[in-house]
């Protein structure tokens, strides 16, 4: 019995293109899966089992009647649920968009179809991408697979869990801070936020405009690549996205590491930091330095304002994105009203959690005026130096290599109640975005208690091709097991 839901994307669309599998075995297959596993892991807001299996007989009998398949061959995608698929409820895990249908294909969801992907369905998150441990989604909380008392990372969770179970080989998450980085260290997956303007986010409910990303995350380095040549490239409809965006990614591990040379952080390995983290990220790096590459520390010394200059841009932007969930348009409409002003009060107070109301309260009060100065405007300059940092430290090395968390998954509960600590396990991931690089996470081992260990590539921006291809070459090096 061939194993379908063992199988890498790029085997199955290998596959699929040469007729020895069909697409719909193999979206029957995940679908089973998904019935077996996700009542206990809970990764999926909606599964998509009737338009899968039609999307899937369309492969089929598009390769019957002699046509070229598209790159993702009946490959089975799990997509975040703030990423929108035509006429599929799109609800960011909010109550506030409960019912709310997307009205058209985010343009990587139009680009997956093009290539013959078959969407699964829709995985959950923290409520409009805000948390790192799935916690704050406001319908139900994703398990990681590996341990199901422990969080599956956020706010890509949902994407995360579905590809560590095989519930689908690929998922796409959106990263603002961390949020496809962080849950793909705690599920032991690959998991790429691209270089800010290389993927399109036309279609992506934003939550903070100039930070936000979305990426691909896979149980191997070549299946991230593959899905990231498929969705990369300009589009007209996002001003971001950048002209000169390369749209082909081989993940293929490097050759030599002679001449190439990788910075350790000292702001990264500080305290506060697993000690079994700590070794674990060594060791992956001691392999390169084994295969010739030149390793030494650098500093980046601004790191340390990185996560209260994020906590001041990525709410002032939510609060402005997210003005427009007001009862009227989108979604959740709040009853019994007796004037205009009372329906977006109450529509607001009941539809958004806790945690998005902290941020909009939050961003709003960061930009008012009388604050504006000694606040955004403040945060944007420590984002030039934050930027400024990675500028100079790549003039002396290639890469950075970083742990991605400073710990592997916590346990539901641990961080809830206090939001600092909980912003704090995106330190390592926020700094890349503020400065819009492109950097990965790779499982480079296990802790005691088996949970998956993340270690965190960081690279010039649209050096994504040669990210991928060093990820690969640790990939080898490492040899992380898959669950079963
Ligand atoms: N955990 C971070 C936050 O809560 C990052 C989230 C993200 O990347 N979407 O904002």
């Amino acid at each position: 019995m061939k194993n379908l839901t063992s199988f890498s994307a790029s085997q199955i669309a290998q596959e699929v293109s040469s007729g020895n599998i069909k697409a719909e075995e193999v979206a029957l297959a995940h679908l089973e899966r998904i019935k077996a596993e996700d009542p206990k892991v809970k990764a999926f807001i909606t599964v998509l089992e009737e338009s899968a299996l039609i999307s899937a007989r369309e492969v089929d009998l598009k390769r019957s009647q002699g046509k070229k398949l598209g790159k993702l061959a009946g490959v089975p995608i799990a997509v975040k649920d703030n990423i929108l698929v035509e006429g599929v409820e799109t609800t960011c895990a909010s109550k506030i968009l409960k019912g709310f249908k997307a009205p058209y294909d985010a343009t990587i969801v139009e680009k997956l179809k093009k290539e013959d992907a078959v969407i699964i369905g829709k995985t959950n998150l923290d409520e409009f991408a805000m948390g790192s441990s799935n916690e704050n989604s406001a319908f139900f909380k994703t398990k990681n697979p590996w341990n199901l008392d422990a969080v599956p990372g956020g706010s890509s969770g949902g994407s995360a869990a579905a590809v560590a179970a095989k519930m689908a080989p690929l998922s796409l998450g959106s990263d603002t801070g961390g949020s496809i980085r962080q849950p793909a260290s705690f599920c032991g997956l690959v998991g790429l936020k691209p270089t800010y303007g290389l993927v399109s986010r036309y279609g992506l409910i934003a939550f903070a405009s100039s930070l936000d990303q979305i990426g691909p995350m896979s149980r191997n380095v070549e299946d991230a690549a593959l899905l990231l040549s498929s969705i990369a490239g300009h589009d007209l409809r996002d001003s971001t996205s950048s002209p000169e965006a390369q749209t082909h990614f081989s993940g293929t591990p490097l050759e030599k590491l002679r001449g190439l040379r990788i910075g350790m952080p000292r702001e990264y390995f500080a305290e506060g930091l697993d000690a079994e983290v700590q070794k674990s990220v060594w060791n992956a790096v001691n392999c390169l330095k084994t295969m010739g590459a030149e390793v030494k520390e650098v500093s980046l010394p601004h790191t340390s304002y990185a996560v209260a200059t994020y906590y001041i841009i990525a709410p002032s932007e939510a609060a402005s994105n997210l003005a427009r969930f007001d009862g009227v348009r989108y979604g959740y409409r709040a009853q019994d009203v007796k004037n205009l002003s009372e329906l977006y009060e109450k529509s607001r107070g009941e539809g958004f959690g806790p945690e998005v109301k902290r941020r909009i309260m939050l961003g709003t009060y960061a930009l008012s005026s009388g604050y504006y100065d000694a606040y955004y405007n403040r945060a944007q300059k420590a984002r030039t130096l934050i930027s400024r940092d990675f500028e100079n430290v790549f003039k002396e090395v290639d890469f950075l290599a970083t742990p991605t968390a400073p710990s592997a998954a916590f346990k539901f509960g641990e961080k809830s109640a206090d939001p600092v600590a909980m912003y704090l396990s995106d330190i390592f991931t926020i700094p890349s975005n503020l400065a819009g690089n492109a950097s990965l996470s790779i499982p480079c081992g296990l802790n005691k208690d088996h949970l998956p260990i993340g270690l965190q590539l960081i690279a010039p921006a649209f050096e994504d091709e040669k990210l991928l291809a060093l990820a690969a070459t640790i990939e080898k090096a490492v040899n992380f097991p898959q669950l079963n």
